[in-house]
């Protein structure tokens, strides 16, 4: 280059250093003589920021340390709404950047705030197309800025209802929540709100040096930062793969299964349909979103494993049984002869068998659900009888599972009848309904799962559970739950043993009900049930467990208009039961599938930290 250019090039830099000192000279001339003391004002309030950074909500695991619950960094719109007043047109710039009717965040989110430099919460989860809208925007819209915050993300899309999900903090829920302030996000149901305290950290925070126009400049170290804690982990008792399947098996069906571990009490598999997509809950959903979940008829909110109270049918009839030979009311050869009917003062009551089963003993009243079997037996036992032998197995009582609205379920009493209908107001014969499933009694899907774990445990109950450990990642520390609670039996082994014979002819005795689930490679057992539905279709029910020698998992689903249980819940329970014993028992079985790529659907992620869990 020539002397004569380098001279040139050096002279446009001076003129142009001039040029840039002019204007910043005019600029600060016009500010401090001409904008003075309103900019003054501005700067001293508003040169600082204060920021909060929420902490990451923690993650929520199956029992393999998969993620159902995860967090992914997400674009969330603050504006001061002093800054914003300032220029009559900036909220107006501003909705059309992050696609919000700018009326309605004027009135709502910003006017009550008119005068204040705290930052408000505009809009969250802005979408990528938004984002480049508010970069071009952001000279007209002082005083708004972007935050990176993260949000929940649900990498299988499994499990909504156990799981629940979070949603802005309502008025009602401040009070409730000291420390978290309006706009924070809170868990609504299910697990995400019963963990909530364990999930949701600490909030930190940063003083941030502000320009002129409102944006952020820098963040000064120095002037404090404290950062957040995150959330702990949930480490839960699902089973992602069981958890799928049964999703699956549910498409298009209304009703729910339940899976257990009969031997720690652990919920494997919770599932529940129709669904929903709790990822809607996490930005702002909106009113009409809210409306048509709430008033879908199918309503999918409704988790209908714990909170829905059916009939149970003829899958109670092992209780009965039971309670029949400890009672001493029967003994184990006793039996009844069955016409296709029976006769109760005036009233007919009919065998799901229009012909009659013809003699049945104890254990074909079970492989044939015999209904003249149990309404002979439910008289001899009576209400209190009845009652003790559906109270035995936790019937009629919440589980005291870590779900939300748990329902309780009916089971009549001598106290129940007397309430509803004074002390002279009924009579035995409501008894007959009651004692195949029918009448008062009403059960929940979860706890005919836990009623068909307890018969697999030899009549030991175990109270039911989802999360299995808190684990912080900060500190390395789990806090594992302890064993699930136990009622003892208070039967002897042997009457246990006839019931569970009578389930295990249900699949594979030459007239068992459910027939259909025969597969000799994983042998399980179970009981039909049908409960009559006042609405339509009858629902079906099965309850099973297995392998019926060294019982693993029990299961129970229930498919609403199903018609029959055997039809409609055989298939679906059976199918889970099995593939939950398979997975244990036969995994290399599983990993080829998974090598070829073929299965799953949504790979899962798995962390290092798996490879520690002891299931
Ligand atoms: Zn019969």
């Amino acid at each position: 280059m020539s002397q004569r250019n380098e001279a040139l090039r050096d002279a446009s830099f001076i003129g142009l250093g001039i040029l840039i000192f002019a204007v910043l000279v005019y600029r600060l001339v016009q500010l401090q003589v001409v904008e003075g003391p309103e900019y003054r004002e501005k700067s001293e309030d508003n040169r600082i920021r204060f920021v909060e950074m929420p902490a990451p909500r923690g993650v929520i695991r199956d029992r393999h340390g998969y993620l159902l619950v995860s967090n992914r960094p997400s674009y969330t719109c603050y504006g001061v709404p002093r800054d914003l007043f300032r220029d009559s047109i900036a909220v107006e710039h501003l909705g059309f950047a992050i696609a919000r009717d700018p009326q309605e965040m004027r009135e709502v989110q910003l006017r009550p705030y008119r005068n204040a430099f705290r930052p408000q919460r505009l809009r969250r989860d802005l979408p990528y197309p938004l984002l480049a809208r508010f970069e071009e925007t952001r000279d007209r819209i002082p005083g708004a800025y972007l935050e990176i915050e993260p949000k929940r993300f649900y990498p299988g899309n499994v499990a909504a209802h156990a799981i629940g999900y979070v949603a802005e903090i309502s008025d009602d829920e401040l009070s409730k929540y000291p420390g978290l302030q309006s706009g924070d996000l809170v868990g609504k149901r299910g697990l995400e709100k019963l963990y909530d305290k364990d999930l949701r950290g600490v909030k930190g925070n940063r003083l941030s040096v502000v320009d002129v126009h409102g944006q952020e400049v820098h963040t000064e170290q120095s002037l404090g930062r404290i950062e957040p804690v995150p959330g702990q982990e949930l480490w839960t008792s699902l089973d992602i793969f069981g958890q799928m399947l049964a999703e699956s098996l549910l498409t298009d069906k209304i009703g729910s299964v339940v899976a257990m571990d009969v031997r720690t009490g652990g919920i494997v598999v919770m599932a529940s349909a129709p669904s929903y997509d709790p990822d809607i809950f996490a930005g702002s959903i909106s009113s009409a979103d809210w409306n048509a979940l709430l008033n879908d008829p199918d309503k999918p909110m409704l988790n209908r494993s714990v909170q829905t109270m059916y009939p149970p049918g003829s899958t109670i009839k092992p209780a009965m049984l039971i309670e029949g030979l400890n009672s001493g009311v029967i003994s184990p050869s006793w039996g009844v002869s069955c016409p296709g009917s029976f006769t109760y003062g005036n009233r007919t009551f009919k065998c799901w068998k229009k012909g009659g089963h013809g003699y049945i003993d104890c254990t074909q009243s079970l492989a044939q659900s015999c209904d003249v079997f149990y309404y002979k037996l439910g008289l001899l036992l009576g209400v209190d009888g009845i009652n003790r032998a559906f109270t035995r197995f936790h019937l009629g009582s919440q589980t005291g599972i870590d779900q939300t609205s748990e329902a309780s379920g009916l089971v009549p009493s001598r106290e129940y009848y007397d309430k509803r209908y004074g002390a002279n107001g009924w009579s035995t014969g409501f008894l007959v309904s009651v004692s195949i499933g029918q009448g008062e009694m009403l059960a929940t899907p979860l706890q005919l799962c836990a009623f068909a774990a307890a018969i697999a445990n030899d009549g030991v109950w175990k109270r039911p559970f989802l999360v299995d450990g808190v684990y912080d990642p900060s500190t390395h520390v789990l806090q594992k739950r302890a064993p699930a609670e136990e009622i003892a039996s208070d039967v002897p082994l042997s009457m246990i043993e006839m019931a569970q014979r009578g389930m295990t002819e249900v699949v594979w005795g030459a007239a068992g009900t459910a027939r259909k689930q025969q597969d000799d490679s994983c042998r399980i057992a179970g009981k039909t049930g049908t409960a009559q539905n006042a609405h339509g279709d009858d629902h079906g029910w099965f309850i099973c467990y297995g392998p019926v020698d060294n019982p693993m998992y029990s299961c129970c689903a229930l498919i609403e208009f199903g018609k029959s249980g055997s039809g409609a819940g055989g298939p679906v329970a059976g199918e889970v039961l099995r593939q939950l014993i398979r997975r244990e028992l036969y995994p290399e079985l599983y990993k080829k599938k998974s090598e070829d790529e073929t299965e799953p659907e949504v790979e899962p992620q798995l962390e290092p930290i798996a490879e520690n869990r002891t299931p």
